[in-house]
């Protein structure tokens, strides 16, 4: 008993230690100052699952923060996944900038004594940049629900209209410092699962964005649907509607006022709503194999800070669901049969999704899938292609682990000699031209799949 009794005082003594160490963050707009004031409390609060970077600067000059979060946080840990959220790409967009700065802190201070929160940051590490458009932000007006005052950076580009697309030319108006940053960010570390927030809407919106201009035009002119569907649509599909159903109201359909459109479970295809020429989540995508949507907040972009407990309350439990998604499918380390080291750069497919996810320099992949039943193809340069059919994917919580042991080149089937050749394209591409070819290329390529069973005979 007494016993008992000790170990509880132990409990409440060290749960009163770390709430006298909790950081209080105010539903109040914080500007550039403030945040950095935040987020260096926080990181000073919590030094061991906290580290806070800057990963360059916007064209004014101010920085742009990170602050990473994750039970081992110094290093990274094979095969845990690196996952982002990024907040405020467009300066007047102000809710999902507070939202991430609340989120760092309730990460931060509920760590083993939250058991989801925990199991969060114990399985992945996450990289919140609060705001990639700090200067928009300071030129924008609270209040201003639908202008476009501070939308752009202060050089007035779009940010979310910025990055290199692959349906067509966009090297015009040229990479602006804080998209330079976040490309190098990304190209740093493989992010696997990411999200950035948006106002104006409600709304989970997916890739693609974009079409190639020629089926662009043809589809206008006959009316058809714009719905541009990406290899991996039924995985996007489901991350979107994780975070819709996991929100109070967005799965509702719900219609923003200013708005004439319904979207059904409170998603969308990115095209099907409107096309974005160099938007970020494509880039993500297709660049990098980040799993990225776009997410729509709230209908007001820059909605008076009184809204701000409620706007928290309701996208609080989506932020965690939609992290747990990271851990959902096949992941493993392709390694070299003779040395044991892991190969960068290896090509890993899943069948019929002609778009590869590339392997990390210590060998790691992974792939985020619904449960079911996939056949993996490993392509890497001189080593003999491998397909490894039935592998099961039982949950949407627990990864299934499947390493690839590749031996120095040998032959491939027909068949397997189209991954060969994606891959190929995937790793040398350098300006996107490839890839356009590679998405006209997919109907012939679909073809070829289905015929594998002859010509692999
Ligand atoms: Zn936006």
């Amino acid at each position: 008993m007494n016993m008992r009794i000790c170990r509880w005082a132990l409990l409440v003594a060290l749960t009163c230690v770390l709430h006298t160490s909790a950081i209080r963050v105010d539903f109040t707009y914080h500007h550039y100052d403030e945040v950095e004031r935040v987020l260096r409390e926080i990181n000073q609060a919590y030094p061991d699952i906290t580290r806070l970077y800057t990963i360059g600067r916007s064209a004014e000059g101010r920085e742009l923060w990170v602050m990473s979060i994750a039970g081992v946080q110094d290093r990274h840990v094979l095969g845990r996944p690196e996952v982002k959220y990024v907040g405020n790409i467009h300066g007047n967009e102000a809710v999902g900038r507070e939202l991430l700065l609340h989120f760092a802190n309730y990460l931060a201070s509920r760590y083993r004594l939250h058991r989801n929160v925990t199991e969060i940051l114990d399985s992945m590490r996450l990289h919140i940049l609060i705001s990639m458009n700090p200067d928009g932000f300071e030129s924008s007006v609270e209040g201003d629900c639908r202008g476009v005052k501070g939308r752009g950076n202060s050089n007035r580009v779009d940010l979310n209209r910025n990055f290199p697309d692959f349906f067509e030319d966009n090297s015009y108006p040229p990479r602006q410092m804080e998209t330079q940053a976040v490309m190098a960010w990304m190209q740093e570390r493989q992010f696997v699962l990411s999200a950035n927030f948006h106002g104006g809407a409600l709304v989970a919106n997916y890739p693609y964005d974009n079409l190639p201009r020629g089926v662009k035009r043809k589809r206008l002119r006959t009316g058809a649907s714009m719905y541009n569907t990406s290899p991996d649509d039924d995985v996007f599909r489901f991350l979107a509607m994780t975070y819709s159903y996991s929100h109070p109201t967005m799965h509702n359909s719900h219609k923003c006022d200013n708005s004439f459109t319904d979207f059904e479970y409170g998603i969308t295809n990115g095209a099907d709503w409107y096309t974005v020429k160099g938007g970020m989540q494509d880039f993500n995508y297709i660049e990098a194999s980040c799993m990225e949507t776009t997410l729509e907040i709230s209908c007001c972009k820059y909605p008076s800070e009184r809204h701000l407990p409620d706007y928290w309350q309701a996208n609080r439990r989506p932020l965690l669901s939609y992290l747990r998604m990271a851990n959902m499918g096949v992941r493993g380390v392709v390694s070299d049969e003779l040395s044991g080291e892991g190969i960068s750069n290896a090509c890993v497919f899943i069948e019929e999704r002609l778009h590869p996810a590339r392997s990390t320099i210590r060998g790691e992949y992974w792939r985020i899938l619904l449960p079911g039943r996939y056949s993996v193809i490993v392509v890497a340069e001189g080593y003999a292609t491998l397909l490894r059919e039935n592998i099961v994917v039982n949950s949407t919580e627990i990864p299934r682990v499947v390493d690839f042991v590749l031996s120095p080149a040998g032959g491939s089937t027909y068949y397997l000699s189209h991954y060969e050749r994606l891959c190929e394209e995937a790793v040398d591409d350098t300006n996107g031209s490839t890839r356009r070819n590679r998405y006209l290329d997919l109907t012939r390529l679909k073809r070829a799949w289905r015929g594998r069973d002859h010509a692999a005979a």
